[in-house]
């Protein structure tokens, strides 16, 4: 990762900025979780171009939420009078949450175009002879599908790199090097398709109850839920140098960290995309539920789904 301004020269310059797991190791995690057909699989994970990197380029780059950033905190224990708060910090993560329940949503609501009131798929609508544009526009329903869960699955996976939640560990614990929590499964305040059912109130609060005292992300100078951007993060659990583990040569990658943050992030993704397609059974029961998932792991779905 580069220092900011450094990031902000590369948002300009490079079509890739990295900004969470860089987009080679998104398309590794997300190549890894899906069992899906070559072409739909690449729309999805390529390292440029796939959907599940799309947050990183244009202005989505600078909203913190979509990155999993800014809720930091550390305990008493670990830092005496820390700038910010234990509910600040579950804010953001929450917000984070909040941008892939309402991205699940939508893609459960464009799945209704993949297939007609029969169940027979769309051959238009599931096309991908030219590549989706992710411009949030409806157009052909499967890359809208695909857009929706793609932007929605990037900051699940940048938790798991961009916070302490699987790291482990050693010397003297504080800002400069928070404790890991060492957890080996997945988060399950992370649990979009079930949130996605519930009133925002509820699974908030339910979310928040399951978030450990001495959870933290990293500051990083972007925008958070409150339209803040801090000009630094002195005093505060850095992204840049201290939590990321984008890298495998980042500094928190050792100790197997970063081998952990990818693995958890894999498993994840295997989950949400489990939960989608239980909602969307549950949202389209019978055949047209069981067409639209046919529709998106295959590449030509007007030709082989039933
Ligand atoms: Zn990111």
């Amino acid at each position: 990762m580069p220092a900011c301004a450094v990031a902000a020269a590369t948002v300009l310059t490079a079509p890739a900025p990295a900004h969470a797991f860089t987009g080679g190791h998104h398309e590794t995690i997300t190549r890894s979780a899906l069992p899906w057909e070559p072409r739909t699989l690449t729309e999805m994970a390529d390292a440029r171009r796939g959907a599940v990197n799309a947050n990183d380029h244009g202005d989505y780059f600078r909203l913190g939420i979509l990155h999993c950033d800014n809720a930091d905190y550390l305990t008493p224990r670990h830092a005496a009078g820390y700038p910010r708060t234990r509910d600040e910090a579950t804010t953001e993560l929450l917000a984070c949450i909040r941008s892939s329940v309402t991205r699940f949503r939508a893609a459960v609501r464009a799945s209704d175009g993949l297939v007609d009131a029969e169940g027979r798929v769309s051959a238009r609508d599931t096309d991908l002879g030219t590549p989706c544009p992710w411009n949030e526009r409806p157009g052909r329903a499967k890359c809208h599908v695909l857009e929706q869960l793609g932007r929605g699955w990037h900051q699940i996976q940048d938790f798991y790199s961009h916070s302490n939640w699987s790291d482990r560990t050693t010397g003297t614990l504080g800002v400069t090097n928070p404790p890991g929590l060492a957890r080996t499964s997945i988060a399950p305040f992370l649990a979009v398709g079930r949130y996605s059912t519930m009133a925002d109130a509820d699974w908030t609060k339910e979310a928040a109850a399951l978030v450990p005292e001495d959870l933290s992300t990293g500051c990083y100078p972007d925008f958070d839920s409150t339209g803040v951007r801090p000009v630094g993060c002195d005093g505060r659990v850095r992204h840049n140098g201290t939590l990321a583990k984008d890298t495998p040569a980042a500094r928190r990658s050792g100790n197997g960290n970063f081998h952990r943050a990818t693995g958890l992030a894999a498993q994840d993704t295997a989950r949400q995309w489990e939960d989608f397609q239980a909602a969307l059974r549950a949202a389209y029961p019978g055949r047209r539920g069981e067409q639209m998932i046919c529709a998106l792991v295959h590449d030509r779905p007007a030709a082989v789904c039933p």
